[in-house]
C-alpha cells in the first residue's frame, strides 16, 4: 500500500499543532505506520532537502528545519502521497486554500508547518532515510 513521508516542521511543533495536524490526517483514513519527534542535525537537513540545495533560500531552509524539535511520520492509504499534499496545501501559504493545513495555519513560506512527499518515489527515500530501522513497513 502506498506510503508518504510527512514532517510537523519545528514552528508547528512549537506552536502546539502536532494533534490538529495528526487528527487531519485521521480522520480522512489515513493509517499512521511510524510517528517520532526528534532534532535532526545540519547535514541531516540537508540530506532531506538535497534536490534544493541551489535555491537561494536553501541556507534558510536548513537553518528552520534545525531549530527545533519535529515530528516524523508515515502516513499509509490509496493515494497519500498526492492527497497527503492537497490536505497540506500549496508551499506558498498566500496561495494555499482555506481547509489545508496551511491555508488555514501559515503565513509564511519560510515557516510552512509542514512537509509532505512530492511522489511515491521521493517518499520511499524519505521514509528509509527517515525510518533507517525498518521500525516501518
Ligand atoms: P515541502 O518539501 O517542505 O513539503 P513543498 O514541496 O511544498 O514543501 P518545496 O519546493 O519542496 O515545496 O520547498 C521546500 C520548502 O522550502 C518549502 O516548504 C518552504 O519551507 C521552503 N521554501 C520554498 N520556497 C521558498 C522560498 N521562495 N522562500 C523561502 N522558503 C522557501
Ligand atoms: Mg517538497
Amino acid at each position: 500500500m502506498e506510503q508518504s513521508f510527512i514532517m510537523i516542521k519545528p514552528d508547528g511543533v512549537q506552536r502546539g499543532l502536532v494533534g490538529e495536524i495528526t487528527s487531519r490526517f485521521e480522520k480522512k483514513g489515513f493509517l499512521l505506520k511510524g510517528l517520532k519527534l526528534l532534532s535532526v542535525e545540519r547535514p541531516f537537513a540537508e540530506k532531506h532537502y538535497e534536490d534544493l540545495s541551489s535555491k537561494p533560500f536553501f541556507e534558510g531552509l536548513v537553518e528552520y528545519i534545525i531549530s527545533g524539535p519535529v515530528v516524523a511520520m508515515v502516513w499509509e492509504g490509496k493515494n497519500v502521497v498526492a492527497t497527503g499534499r492537497k490536505i497540506i496545501g500549496a508551499t506558498k501559504p498566500s496561495e494555499s486554500a482555506p481547509g489545508t493545513i496551511r491555508g488555514d495555519f501559515a503565513v509564511e513560506v519560510g515557516r510552512n508547518v509542514i512537509h509532505g512527499s512530492d511522489s511515491v518515489e521521493n517518499a520511499k527515500k524519505e521514509i528509509a532515510l527517515w525510518f533507517p530501522d525498518g521500525t516501518v513497513n
